[in-house]
């Protein structure tokens, strides 16, 4: 709240302001009197000199600063919505002013192409990035397959709570698939073969070489299947042995 008081003395402040520039400013003691002006932010009210002030303003700038900030992010969507929909309506007077502009200002052309340049880089750099990961991924597709299945056996072994050791390198994986001819070790075939852990992940087995042997994707399944059925019926023996002591 501005009181009339305070009113009256920000407008003493203002023709003290004109008053210095004009008629002290050439004599020395000016600098004397500039220094000693100081002045209290209505809003922080903390005592702070001339220049923390824009010419009248009764809040210091920092707090004139928080307040414009603050009302920005309050009317964010709003200010957004306004100016392009002024852009949208304005869209050929707009182009019409830059055109003129970039014809007659250097150094707005000069923004203007380094601007466009940058656009491009980044448009050609993005798709020469696709386009060698795309040619990574074709003629790595085996090693690829591999990381992404380590993750996946990370992932899992996290979810079942158990300590994991991952270190099954491609070239071990290779050295496995020649053992065994690239052959299912259960049905023979050379179709979807997998990673098996001999052991499971979920009965604390490890991702090496001395736990994965090739799988089918059908024999892995039906594996699995066996598996979870053997330690479904264990955990209920056990349970009924716990009950019966
Ligand atoms: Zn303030
Ligand atoms: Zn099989």
């Amino acid at each position: 709240m501005v009181t009339k008081t305070q009113n009256n003395l920000n407008a003493g402040r203002g023709i003290y302001w004109l008053f210095s520039r004009v008629i002290i400013a050439p004599c020395p003691a000016f600098f004397i009197l500039e220094k000693q002006e100081m002045r209290t932010c209505t809003k922080c009210a903390t005592e702070l000199p001339e220049e923390a002030f824009h010419f009248k303003a009764s809040r210091c700038k920092r707090c004139r600063n928080t307040q414009e900030k603050e009302r920005y992010l309050r009317k964010r969507d709003q200010i957004v919505e306004r100016v392009r929909t002024y852009r949208e309506e304005n869209r050929e007077k707009i182009m019409e002013t830059r055109k003129e502009k970039y014809k007659t200002d250097l150094e707005f052309k000069a923004r203007c192409r380094e601007l466009a340049a940058k656009r491009r880089a980044i448009t050609e750099n993005r798709i020469k990035a696709n386009q060698y990961a795309e040619k990574y991924r074709n003629e790595n597709r085996g090693l690829v397959n591999h990381r992404i299945s380590l993750a996946e056996y990370k992932n899992r072994a996290k979810a079942h709570g158990q300590d994991h050791v991952c270190d099954l390198t491609y070239a071990q994986w290779i050295e496995i698939l020649n053992k065994f001819n690239h052959c299912c070790a259960r049905c023979g075939t050379t179709e979807d073969i997998t990673k098996d852990h001999i052991i499971p992940i979920s009965a604390g087995g490890n991702t090496t070489k001395e736990n994965i042997q090739p799988l089918c994707n059908k024999c892995n399944t039906i594996k699995q299947r066996i598996f979870e059925k053997e330690s479904h019926a264990s955990k209920s023996a056990s349970s009924e042995i716990s009950t019966n002591n």
